[in-house]
């Protein structure tokens, strides 16, 4: 599903740059669920944009589903991502000018599916937000937002899952309800699911855990350097 081969990444800070990601390199089975954990700064949030073409590495190469995300066009890209990815985002860039519904159901309505609005409901419902659907983000509170956020990354059922630290803003129980939803999706559709996460518990109900060190990226048990 996921190959990085030699993925180095720098951001230009001042006149030079700063290394986030040295020689990273990784495969992820189709249908498994993959945590990626580290400190802040670490590069998470990073290696999830690079595995959502949404920013393109220095060095190195990155194949989904066997396309190299370097060999596509922006409009290429934009398109795998509309079609095979649900993508949630720390930051959840929702449609202001949308209700909750709306946002839900834009991406079904871009794919001209007809059953858009039950599906939007119905995915609303799951995260707790039936009672929101007539309500524009800034109506909302931030774990609601986040809420809407991923009913719209997950109503098409995506192959592929890339998910920012989907719990952060949101108390234990919604977390949970959060949690349970991506984990139900990833095993009854077989999606594959890469989820950037300081929650322990969370990270351990995925079948691996990465964790990026020193711009490297280990295959590792969750323990106190993680968080
Ligand atoms: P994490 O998600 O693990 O907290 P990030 O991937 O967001 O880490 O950031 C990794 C490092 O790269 C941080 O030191 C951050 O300041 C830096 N960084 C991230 N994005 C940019 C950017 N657009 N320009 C410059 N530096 C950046
Ligand atoms: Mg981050």
């Amino acid at each position: 599903m996921i190959r990085l081969t030699n993925i180095g990444m720098s951001y230009p800070v001042e006149q030079s740059r700063v290394s986030v990601l040295k020689e990273v390199s990784l495969d992820i089975q189709a249908g498994e669920s993959v945590a990626v954990i580290g400190p802040s700064g670490s590069g998470k949030t990073t290696l999830l944009l690079l595995l959502a073409g949404l920013d393109h590495p220095d060095t190195g190469s990155i194949e989904i589903q066997g396309t190299r995300l370097d060999e596509l066009t922006n409009d290429e890209l934009a398109d795998l991502r509309r079609d095979r990815m649900g993508i949630v985002f720390q930051s959840f860039h929702l449609i202001p000018s949308l209700t909750a519904l709306g946002n839900v159901t834009l991406p079904l309505e871009i794919a001209g599916d007809p059953e858009s609005n039950a599906k939007a409901a119905d995915i609303l419902r799951r995260v707790g937000l039936d009672h929101r659907e007539t309500h524009y983000p800034m109506q909302l509170s931030g774990g609601e937002q986040q809420r809407v956020a991923i009913a719209r990354a997950l109503v098409h059922s995506p192959p592929l899952i890339l998910a920012d630290e989907p719990t952060g803003n949101l108390d234990k129980e919604t977390g949970r309800a959060v949690s349970d939803l991506l984990f139900e999706l990833h095993d009854n559709l077989g999606s594959t699911l890469v989820m950037v996460t300081h929650d322990e518990s969370l990270a351990q109900r995925c079948d691996r855990q990465l964790r990026l060190d020193g711009g490297a990226l280990v295959e590792g048990c969750v323990d106190a350097h993680s968080a």
